[in-house]
């Protein structure tokens, strides 16, 4: 990318909590970056609300049946936008000469397909969107690679090891990768305690501002299983190269030990912000809006090992990490539908992994080397998830007089 033009960014997923941090540090920088494609699912008056800051060329809202009000809020808001619906739409939008930087940061399996697109385009791919990579990791860097993508990780431990690395290549010189975990809300409970906690206590994350999923996610440990799975394909270390180490401040975002016997690690407060600097600036610095790190003023960092009796999500991630082939696509599946039903009070918080493991026990992993195999692995998955969900009641009812 020339450094003197000025570089169109799609954010995609624009109005969650990744979304506004990255359309935070583009206005920061009006001389280099112009967000010119603004994409969401279902909200279209946030939408409108971005539409009326940024002024991006194009408006993209998932749902179909929402075009028309987008259309007519652009319409009366006087705004130049052009405005567009559906996947379709916004994954030829990502393909075309409307962005030469795409943000990837819709949650869940739903943002696999304008990934894919961006990375088959050659498009410089911020990749906020984990579970695409945990659903069809090989296929996704296989593309970029053949189509010349540059994919930058925006997941704070991956773009802590592609800043250590300085690249996405981990060769034969990295003896191990090991990735930070906060521990989530309920670090230190047990399984017991656990049975009783509150959707309200899951999403409300210690250290970082985060959209639902994740957050519940954080809560399960899951979280963690994705991200392992994601360093497998981001950066082509075998499994057994990769660690977790529990560090509740969240201040070392992940390290890396290379074979001289060196650790790097790269630390900051946490705000994804720095993620998405370095992504959009990278090899250049740009500032982020974050404020530098005062020791003095955090003194105390802390590791212990990851407890996987009370957390089984990550257990069950990395045993379908070794699976391969299905595996991972059915694991982020189950865990998907258990999370959403979770979200909306249909299930207690220990059925998420009771679900996720009832699902893989039910469905054994097969090799898959095409999209189709690991779409059609991801639908089975959803199925009988849901089937299951039946069996299931949430926690409050059980525990009504606590
Ligand atoms: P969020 O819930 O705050 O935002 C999700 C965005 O995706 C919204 O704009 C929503 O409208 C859009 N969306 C949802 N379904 C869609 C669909 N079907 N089609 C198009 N758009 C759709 O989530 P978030 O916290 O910003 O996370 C986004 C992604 O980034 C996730 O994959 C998450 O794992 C990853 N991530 C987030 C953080 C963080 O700090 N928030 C950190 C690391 C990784
Ligand atoms: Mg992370």
């Amino acid at each position: 990318m020339p450094a003197q033009s000025l570089h169109k960014v799609a954010v995609l997923g624009a109005t969650g909590s990744i979304g506004a941090s990255a359309l935070d540090v583009v206005a920061r920088h009006p001389d280099r970056y112009r967000a010119t494609v603004l994409a969401s699912g279902r909200n279209v008056d946030a939408l409108l609300a971005l539409c009326a800051v940024h002024r991006p060329d194009h408006a993209v809202v998932a749902d179909t049946g929402l075009y028309a009000r987008l259309r007519d809020g652009l319409k009366e808001a006087g705004l130049p936008t052009h405005a567009h619906a559906g996947d379709g739409a916004l994954d030829q939008l990502v393909a075309s000469g409307a962005c030469d930087i795409v943000v990837a940061a819709i949650v869940g399996a739903a943002g696999l397909s304008s990934t894919l697109s961006a990375a088959r385009a050659g498009k410089r791919l911020l990749l906020a969107n984990k579970e695409s990579l945990v659903l069809a990791g090989e296929l996704l860097t296989a593309a970029a690679d053949v189509a010349g993508a540059e994919i930058i990780p925006i997941d704070s431990e991956h773009n802590a090891i592609f800043q250590c690395l300085r690249s996405r290549r981990a060769q034969a010189e990295v003896r191990r990768i090991v990735l930070t975990a906060s521990g989530g809300p309920f670090r230190g409970r047990t399984r017991a305690e656990l049975a009783r906690v509150t959707r309200e206590q899951a999403v409300a994350h210690p250290k970082w501002s985060m959209g639902p999923k994740i957050s519940v996610d954080s809560a399960t440990l899951m979280n963690k299983g994705l991200e392992l799975i994601e360093a497998h394909h981001l950066f082509g270390v075998p499994r057994e190269r990769l660690g977790v180490l529990v560090h509740p401040q969240s201040l070392v975002h992940s390290l890396v030990e290379f074979v001289d016997g060196s650790t790097l690690a790269q630390l900051g407060l946490p705000d994804m912000r720095t993620s998405l600097a370095v992504g959009l600036g990278w090899p250049e610095r740009i500032d982020s809006g974050v404020a530098g790190l005062d020791l003095l003023a955090h003194p105390k960092l802390e590791f212990e090992a990851p407890d996987l009796e009370a957390f089984p999500c990550l257990r069950l991630a990395i045993q379908a990490m070794q699976a391969g082939g299905t595996a991972p696509a059915m694991l982020n599946a189950a865990n998907e539908v258990a999370v959403s039903a979770f979200l909306q009070g249909k299930i207690g918080f220990l059925s998420i992994p009771a679900l996720v493991e009832s699902t893989l026990a039910a469905l054994p992993a097969t090799s898959a080397d095409s999209l189709e195999a690991l779409l059609a692995a991801d639908a089975q998955a959803r199925r009988v998830t849901e089937r299951n969900l039946a069996g299931h009641v949430p926690a409050m009812s059980i525990h009504h007089h606590e």
